[in-house]
């Protein structure tokens, strides 16, 4: 950074404290098209893939650190603000006692629809209905380290870019392509898809590890409460269903879109000692 730090905030006053702090309502983050990601690795990661900054809050008297200095230089490329600030400030915009030392409001990505293109090598996971930010953020943390390309966020879903879920994708949300559409228009891509859609679902008689995952491939998951549509249903190639031996009814979510995707991945790039 070339330009001299500005003077350090210290009251919760501010216009950029009351903005970043907005960023928790999705009402803001549309009007905006930012968001906000945590910490120093998870902000330096998404400089990295060239993610835009639009703002850096940091700890006063941590401009200088050797960490610190090339989100400053990414802020003066993009033309954002550098915000200097107590420690009280941070933890009041992230919501913790234990506030990172710095918070990046970052540029939302929304790929466009029309280009979630079939790819042998990488699938895209489509999620129906999902709700619980949490379960996303995981999903996100999965789909990275599976190396899925994406998510199609099916209907109305929780918000990939919410805090909840940038803290749970724990920075994969960086990492991973992200499509919003309609059901309508989901099945219009199913019916042209030139490889599997494997649903999961507890109607389904098909065991999970005895379908072909072969790419290129969707691998389809269901709302926490209703499950998969009728429609998204008959749209699968394939419906599988995981085990069930004990008393619950269901897993989770994100435990049954993990399983799924190893299950995947173990077929489409086996461990080199069988
Ligand atoms: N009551 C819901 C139902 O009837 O489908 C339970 C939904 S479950 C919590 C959320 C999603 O995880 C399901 O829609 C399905 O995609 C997947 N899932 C969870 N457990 C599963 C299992 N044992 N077999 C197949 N899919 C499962």
């Amino acid at each position: 950074m070339t330009q001299p730090l500005p003077d350090p905030i210290t009251s919760a006053g501010n216009t950029e404290v009351k903005r970043l702090r907005s960023l928790h309502e999705r009402k803001y983050r549309r009007q905006t098209g930012w968001f906000l990601a945590e910490g120093l690795r998870t902000c330096t990661e998404a400089v990295e893939l060239g993610w835009r900054l639009h703002r850096l809050a940091f700890l006063d008297g941590r401009g200088g650190d050797r960490m610190v200095r090339p989100l400053l230089a990414a802020l003066e490329r993009d033309g954002g603000r550098a915000l200097p600030m107590t420690e009280s400030l941070l933890s009041r915009i992230s919501g913790k006692d234990n506030p990172q030392m710095v918070l990046g409001a970052f540029e939302q990505r929304w790929q466009n629809p029309d280009r979630t293109s079939p790819d042998t090598d990488r699938c895209w996971i489509a999620l129906d209905r999902v709700r619980d930010p949490g379960n996303l953020g995981t999903i996100m943390r999965t789909a990275d380290a599976t190396g899925a390309r994406g998510i199609i966020l099916i209907g109305d879903c929780t918000d990939p870019y919410s805090v909840e879920a940038v803290r749970a994708s724990m920075g994969a949300v960086f990492n991973v392509e992200l499509v919003q559409m309609s059901e309508a228009d989901f099945l219009k891509l199913a019916a042209g898809w030139p490889g599997q859609i494997v649903g999961t679902a507890l109607p389904a008689s098909r065991d999970y590890r005895k379908v072909d995952y072969a790419g290129p491939l969707i691998l389809l998951m269901g709302n926490e409460q209703a499950g998969l549509t009728p429609a998204l249903m008959k749209a699968c190639t394939q419906l599988v269903r995981m085990p069930m031996m004990g008393r619950s009814d269901s897993l989770n979510l994100a435990v049954a879109t993990g399983i799924t995707l190893y299950e995947a991945l173990r077929q489409q790039h086996p461990p080199e000692d069988g």
